[in-house]
C-alpha cells in the first residue's frame, strides 16, 4: 500500500529525508510497520519531490530504493526545506514504471496516494467527466493515483488546496466505497493530506513539521491520525478535522 512522508522545517538533504530512523521510508521499503493488510513490502519504486528558489526538483526510479546508490550520494547533496517522499508497492493490475512512481509533480505542487480506489477504473468514471479531454489523453501513468492526481489538478485550479484535497476525498469515498485514500499534496509551504482507511502519523512542533504514513522512528511525539481525517500541516501548525461533516 506504498508509504508516503512529506517535510518541512530546516534544510535537510532528500537522501536524509529518505533514510533517517530506524523507520525510515528506506526501511519501511522492506520492513513497513503498519500496512492494515495491504501487502507486505513496497518494492516498487519510489521518489521524492523537493522546492528551491529555482521551482520543484523531482527525482524517481522504478526499482527497489535500497537498490539505488542515488539516494545515500546523489541526493544526499540535495537539500531542501521541504520534501515531499514516498515507495510504492504497485497495485494488482497496475504497472512497475517510473511513471507511476510518486511524487507526481505540476507547477508548484506534489503530489502522492496511498492506497488503492476500489473498482477503478469504472468507479472514477464519472469524476473524470468533469476533466479537459486533453488532460485525460496527458494522464501520467494507467493508474488510480495519476487519475487521481488528473482530477486533483483540475480542482486546484479552481479551489483552495486543502479544499480540492477534502472534496476528492469526500467524492472518491462515495464513488468507490472501501478505497484506501491517504492523499498528500505540497506546494513546499504546507503539507495537506487525508487519511482513510489507512495508517497516518503526524509530528509537528516550531521547529518542522513531519507527515507520514507511520513514524519514522520511536521519538513519542508521534500522534496518529485518526482513520477519516483531514490534516493540514506547516511549520509550528496542525489541524486534524474529521472528513465526515
Ligand atoms: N494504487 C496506487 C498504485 O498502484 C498506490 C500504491 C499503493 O498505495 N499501494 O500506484
Amino acid at each position: 500500500m506504498c508509504r508516503h512522508l512529506g517535510y518541512l522545517g530546516p534544510a535537510r538533504s532528500v537522501g536524509d529525508v529518505l533514510t533517517a530512523g530506524t523507520s525510515s521510508l528506506m526501511q519501511q521499503s522492506w520492513a513497513p510497520r503498519d500496512m492494515r493488510g495491504g501487502g507486505t513490502v513496497n518494492a516498487d519504486g519510489f521518489g521524492a519531490a523537493w522546492w528551491t528558489d529555482g521551482g520543484v526538483g523531482h527525482y524517481r526510479n522504478p526499482m527497489p530504493i535500497w537498490t539505488d546508490p542515488a539516494v545515500t550520494d546523489t541526493l544526499t547533496s540535495v537539500r531542501s526545506t521541504a520534501v515531499l517522499a514516498a515507495i510504492r508497492s504497485a497495485t494488482v493490475g497496475m504497472p512497475v514504471d517510473r511513471s507511476a512512481c510518486a511524487p507526481f509533480v505540476a507547477g508548484t505542487f506534489a503530489f502522492s496516494h496511498n492506497g488503492v480506489v476500489t473498482g477503478w477504473p469504472h468507479s472514477l468514471a464519472a469524476l473524470a467527466a468533469d476533466v479537459p479531454t486533453v488532460d485525460l489523453l496527458r494522464l501520467a501513468a494507467p493508474t488510480d493515483a495519476a487519475a487521481l492526481w488528473t482530477v486533483l489538478q483540475h480542482r486546484l485550479g479552481r479551489q483552495e488546496p486543502g479544499e480540492a484535497l477534502a472534496g476528492l476525498v469526500r467524492d472518491v469515498d462515495a464513488a468507490a466505497p472501501g478505497s484506501r485514500l491517504n492523499l498528500l499534496l505540497s506546494d513546499g509551504r504546507t503539507l495537506w493530506a487525508t487519511a482513510v482507511h489507512h495508517a497516518f502519523s503526524v509530528r509537528v512542533d516550531g521547529e518542522s513539521a513531519v507527515v507520514a504514513s507511520e513514524p519514522t522512528d520511536d521519538d513519542p511525539s508521534w500522534r496518529a491520525v485518526p482513520d477519516r481525517s483531514i490534516v493540514t500541516a506547516a511549520v509550528g501548525a496542525l489541524e486534524v478535522t474529521p472528513l465526515d461533516r
